[in-house]
């Protein structure tokens, strides 16, 4: 595949999903935002631009090139024991997915990978533009743990291809802010990660944001036991984000870029303690707290 058709696929398939998403929030949200799209959508998806460009300027490789450059010089597991495309392929994907709920697990376990994970975490609201909300430091380091996947395993390119296209679009489905209905949401939990099971990710208590994991595949959490059907507090009246940055001014392009950089103690220990509210932007009486649908 040429470079640009792999391009147009790529966006082609970010704007289908998108827009997708976008229509169906709107017909049938699943619950009320409690900051609106207004504060947030311009940033989240300013982030996606930062995230872009730099990504493209530090490592200018990209995985699907990398596992192109594995082929033809027969590095990586696959290559090496001359396993057929489509077995490798498959094999591949799975493992490339694992790969990526062991990075998220990490990113939650060590401090500092926290400091940046948990900005895709500060959002206040989950809709469609949280799932592209992760901070470009945290972009590098997972294009760099999937090239090192990539390579080690030897992957085919098209697989590759068609991993990252498919997270992509599954992290903007499973972000987003639609009503599944539950028979539905039932069955397809087995396949997919669906929205509900990823909100619970995004509970503001700390025993359920270290849950359900997954991105894509649905199975690791359940065979890792970090599986969690339900919030306590219920899909309507759950709390979504962390603790600390609750300002609405957090919410800011350069707020997002700055959040790993800032923790001052005090807030810290708000976090430690469980505080839900007035996180380190407390200056301004803005803070936005839980929603209480009627
Ligand atoms: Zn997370
Ligand atoms: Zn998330």
């Amino acid at each position: 595949m040429d470079p640009t058709t792999e391009i147009a696929l790529r966006i082609g398939a970010f704007a289908v999903v998108f827009a997708a998403m976008a229509a169906w929030e709107i017909a049938a949200p699943r619950r009320p935002l409690t900051a609106g799209r207004k504060p947030r959508w311009p940033s989240n998806l300013g982030i996606v631009v930062v995230d872009a460009v730099l990504v493209r300027l530090i490592i200018p490789v990209a995985a699907v090139g990398v596992a192109l450059m594995a082929a033809e010089r027969g590095w990586g597991l696959f290559n090496l024991l001359g396993v057929p495309p489509w077995p490798a392929g498959i094999a591949g994907f799975l493992l490339l997915d694992l790969a990526i709920f062991a990075q998220h697990v990490v990113f939650h376990h060590v401090p500092v990978l926290w400091r940046l994970h948990r900005m895709h975490h500060a959002d206040l609201d989950i809709d469609v533009t949280t799932g592209v909300r992760f901070h470009p430091i945290e972009i590098l380091l997972s294009l760099l743990i999937r090239i090192a996947a990539v390579l080690a395993l030897g992957v085919p390119a098209l697989a590759v291809l068609a991993f990252e296209v498919t997270l992509n679009a599954t992290s903007m489905f499973n972000h987003s802010n639609v009503a599944v209905p539950e028979r539905i949401d039932r069955v397809l939990r087995w396949l997919v990660v669906t929205p509900d099971m990823h909100r619970v990710h995004h509970s503001i208590e700390r025993r359920e944001t270290d849950s359900n994991f997954g991105f894509n595949l649905p199975w690791w959490d359940r065979l890792f036991g970090t599986y969690r059907p339900v919030p306590a507090a219920g899909y309507l009246g759950m709390t979504i984000g962390i603790p600390l940055f609750r300002d609405a001014r957090e919410l800011r392009l350069d707020r997002l870029l700055t959040q790993p950089f800032r923790n001052d103690q005090t807030a810290a220990d708000r976090e430690r303690a469980g505080a839900t509210s007035r996180g380190a932007g407390s200056e301004r009486p803005t803070s936005v707290g839980s929603v209480k649908p009627s």
